[in-house]
């Protein structure tokens, strides 16, 4: 696997499957039909890989004036729960796509799919088998040896009728008989050896509750809910390529049976989303959620959508990055910072500019009044001036960066240090006179004298000519904040995997590459109009990056700050 962007598309936007798309419109497969779905399984929150298979599959859909279906793939009744539905009910609208009324849950399709393993049974081509899961496993072959056919096999298909009914009527006990649809036990394709289609499993499911004690496989279940719903292209993971030859054999048998009408919908596999310094794997990301190694399903440093959210990563950044990456027929790794480019890219435009200082040092104006305030115009942004400006207030004593001091000057530093000038940015220009210390040698204080001619804005500014522009906010007027800065969760790129020297591919506990640091609480101060920013609002703190107002956290009138994404790819490049 290589750690890439895939290489742009020939034409803008084009991919192999909008390549297969056009092909069925030209040949009016479809009649120009086109009809995806995004199909998870409610038993746990959306991730990052999620988001590119939504971007896809909705995407799709808007392109070609079809229709995207939101569908809980629910057949697994053991670990799926209400809670996992309305969470991504909600991430997929959060990302601002739409399923209109084309919401669909695959327990709705129990009878119909109950009714199809019949037909196979009528047909002959699906049988009970009353092998142990040992046996079974035992007479399934390997990667080069065929397997061997079941001694039930051959059972008369009224009995088989007889006895899928009675396991219906919940007559057996789990795991003493299995429905398995009858190809060929010696294709070189395992997926193809008589694969099971429905197990006993005596659990309610969470929307049928304890109607049923059979359930059907997903491999089964998967291509029925496709052709129930008039699926065009059935969009998938490359891990279920090998599953596709049985996905169009259930399809074929179903058809011929007369259940649904042919052309059939068509499995079409992509290279799943891997991203550098992450994990995207649900079962990982419980185990980090139920260890506690984060806050909960939505801590920020989490690659699930509701934590990205509360990261203030937006769905414009999402999409950007899903059309960005591309499709790919082949595994590749993403790295993190393509993601985070995205979101500073739409941040850059929409984040009005705000002032925060988070590492503070005091500055004193010598010759400025103490008891006087006035107030210094910003622009909300550089680029928009249709944003507005907002008064800062500007005072005797300041807080500024405590890296924006040198008592001894490094060579090329233009800030601030004794002797130097430098701008207040939008306000004066300031001569540092000297520092003051604490006992252990730590500066404490700035002094310095402005220029009473200089402020920004006014006609005599411009004689000033200065090399530094530093950030400030006023100590009497500052508000102070809980702010977290939030560093990357895992300390390599591949989480998991053996690092140089040790095997390609090997695992090692993911766990153990977690970053023990990945999340700084400071306090900062901020400039006074962030008092009243509301939960989601998103800001560009100048120089430091951009920020959201935690959307949980916040209370009116004192809202606590995210930090998104620093302003420049800065990660595990400092400290
Ligand atoms: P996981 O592998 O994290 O357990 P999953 O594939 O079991 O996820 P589903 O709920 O079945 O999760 O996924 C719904 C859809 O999202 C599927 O079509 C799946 O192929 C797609 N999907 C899941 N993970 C990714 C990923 N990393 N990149 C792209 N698409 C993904
Ligand atoms: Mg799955």
């Amino acid at each position: 696997m290589t750690s890439s962007v895939p290489p742009a598309a020939a034409s803008p936007g084009s991919n192999f499957i909008r390549n297969i798309i056009d092909e069925d419109n030209r040949s009016g497969k479809w009649d120009g039909r086109v009809a995806t779905r995004f199909p998870p399984e409610p038993n746990g929150y959306l991730h990052y890989g999620h988001a590119k298979s939504i971007c896809l599959n909705f995407g799709l859909a808007e392109t070609y004036g079809g229709i995207c279906h939101l569908r809980f793939d629910d057949t697994n009744p053991e670990k799926e729960e209400q809670e996992y539905v309305d969470g991504i009910i909600g991430a997929v609208k959060w990302l601002g796509f739409d399923w209109q009324q084309h919401l669909y849950f695959a327990s709705d399709y129990f009878d119909i799919m109950y009714a199809c393993a019949e037909s196979l049974i009528k047909a002959g081509r699906a049988y009970i088998d009353s092998q142990s899961s040992e046996e079974m496993r035992r007479h399934r072959g390997t990667l080069t040896e065929p397997g061997t056919d079941s001694p039930w096999r051959t059972r008369p298909i009224e009995e088989n009728l007889d006895l899928f009914r009675r396991m219906k009527a919940g007559k057996f006990a789990d795991g003493t008989h299995v429905l398995r649809a009858k190809i060929d036990m010696a294709s070189p394709n395992i997926n193809m050896r008589d694969p099971a289609i429905y197990r006993i499993r005596h659990v309610s499911h969470h929307r049928t509750g304890s109607k049923w004690c059979l359930y059907p496989m997903y491999t089964f279940a998967h291509p029925i809910e496709d052709a129930i719903e008039n699926v065009t292209h059935s969009i998938c993971t490359l891990e279920f390529e090998d599953q596709r030859p049985f996905y169009d054999w259930v399809l074929d048998a179903l058809a011929d049976a007369g259940h649904f009408p042919r052309p059939l919908p068509r499995q079409i596999e992509f290279a799943r989303l891997n991203l550098t310094y992450t994990v995207l794997s649900k079962r990982k990301l419980i185990e980090l959620v139920d260890e506690k190694h984060v806050t909960g399903w939505d801590d920020p440093r989490l690659p699930t959508l509701s934590g990205a959210r509360r990261r203030g990563f937006t769905p414009e950044g999402f999409r950007c990055f899903a059309e960005r990456i591309g499709v790919a027929k082949s595994d590749s790794w993403i790295d993190m910072s393509v993601l985070e480019e995205c979101m500073r890219e739409h941040l850059n435009e929409i984040a009005p500019r705000r002032i925060a200082v988070l590492d503070p040092l005091k500055l004193v104006l010598i010759n400025y009044p103490g008891d006087a305030t006035e107030y210094c115009q910003a622009p909300n942004h550089p680029l928009k001036p249709d944003l507005g400006r907002r008064d800062m207030p500007f005072a005797r004593e300041l807080w500024i960066e405590r890296e924006d001091f040198m008592e001894t000057p490094a060579k090329g530093f233009h800030r601030l240090a004794p002797g130097n000038t430098v701008r207040l940015r939008y306000g004066y220009v300031v001569k540092c006179t000297g520092c003051e210390k604490d006992a252990n040698g730590r500066i404490t204080t700035v002094f310095a004298e402005y220029f009473p001619d200089s402020k920004s804005g006014t006609p005599g500014a411009d004689q000033y000519k200065v090399k530094g522009n530093l950030h400030w906010v006023s100590v009497a007027h500052a508000y102070n904040a809980e702010v977290r800065l939030y560093d990357r969760l895992f300390v390599c790129p591949h989480p998991g995997q053996r690092r140089e020297g040790g095997l390609e591919g090997m695992e090692r506990n993911f766990l153990d590459d977690i970053n023990t640091d990945s999340i700084r609480v400071i306090k900062a101060l901020l400039e006074p109009a962030l008092r009243a920013a509301k939960p989601e609002e998103r800001f560009q703190f100048e120089r430091h990056g951009y920020f959201v107002a935690d959307r949980h956290d916040s209370v009116e009138g004192a809202p606590v700050f995210n930090r998104t994404v620093a302003l420049k790819d800065s990660w595990m490049k400092t400290g």
